[in-house]
């Protein structure tokens, strides 16, 4: 018999991987928005990661008429009072480089000491039926903004998200590594609690 599908609902080549190894075993067959015909792209137009995950749910589901899993996800450092926050993506601009947000963020934190250099990653997760009734998921992993890049694996600002017990930025660990602590696999453990 053939499983039912789940949209992922994700232009990002490096959540799609990570994602595809964090859902293995659920029993639903993961399409992407290429698999589907779907080339719209959802403007991110909420004030929290909640609205913009559900908001991308929800418009998917309803164009594809599938089971949708969309997220939105970013970086909070404390003493910035959050940001970048739902700008992670956007932030030193639309077109750079996540080596030019990296250098953004590490110079406003060059005065810094090292115990104020809290951050955590967030994701939520929003699953939205065909109906566009949507569940959240939040996962957390907590770090510390590192004075200069480390490791090459990884997206985004995992060379600059030091864990302390690991000793370890994110880019310096395996994909399975990373799934194990990251705020992905958090929010991953109790959304399948809804797909299983
Ligand atoms: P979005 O969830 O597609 O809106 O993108 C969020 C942004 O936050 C990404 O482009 C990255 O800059 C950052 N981000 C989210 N998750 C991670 C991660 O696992 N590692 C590093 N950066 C991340």
């Amino acid at each position: 018999m053939s499983m039912p599908k789940l949209l992922l609902a994700t232009n990002n080549h490096a959540k799609v991987e990570e994602y595809t190894r964090l859902l293995l075993g659920i029993p639903y067959t993961i399409v992407n928005l290429a698999d589907v015909g779907i080339e719209i792209i959802v403007d991110e137009t909420g004030a929290t990661f909640e609205e913009n995950a559900a908001l991308k749910a929800k418009t998917y589901a309803n164009l594809s008429k599938l089971l949708t899993m969309a997220d939105d996800s970013g970086l909070e450092v404390d003493v910035l009072g959050g940001q970048p926050g739902v700008l992670s993506a956007r932030y030193a601009g639309e077109k750079a480089t996540d080596k030019e947000r990296i250098d953004f963020l590490l110079a406003k934190l060059r005065d810094t000491p090292w115990e104020k250099r809290t951050a955590r990653f967030k994701c939520i997760i929003a699953i939205a039926s065909s109906e566009e009734e949507v569940e959240l998921f939040t996962g957390e992993c907590q770090g510390i903004i590192a004075f200069k890049p480390s490791g090459e694996k990884g997206f985004g600002y995992d060379p600059i998200f030091y864990l302390p017990q690991l000793g370890k930025t994110m880019a310096e660990l395996s994909m399975d590594e990373k799934n194990e602590i990251s705020h992905r696999g958090q929010a991953v453990i109790k959304a399948r609690r809804i797909l299983e």
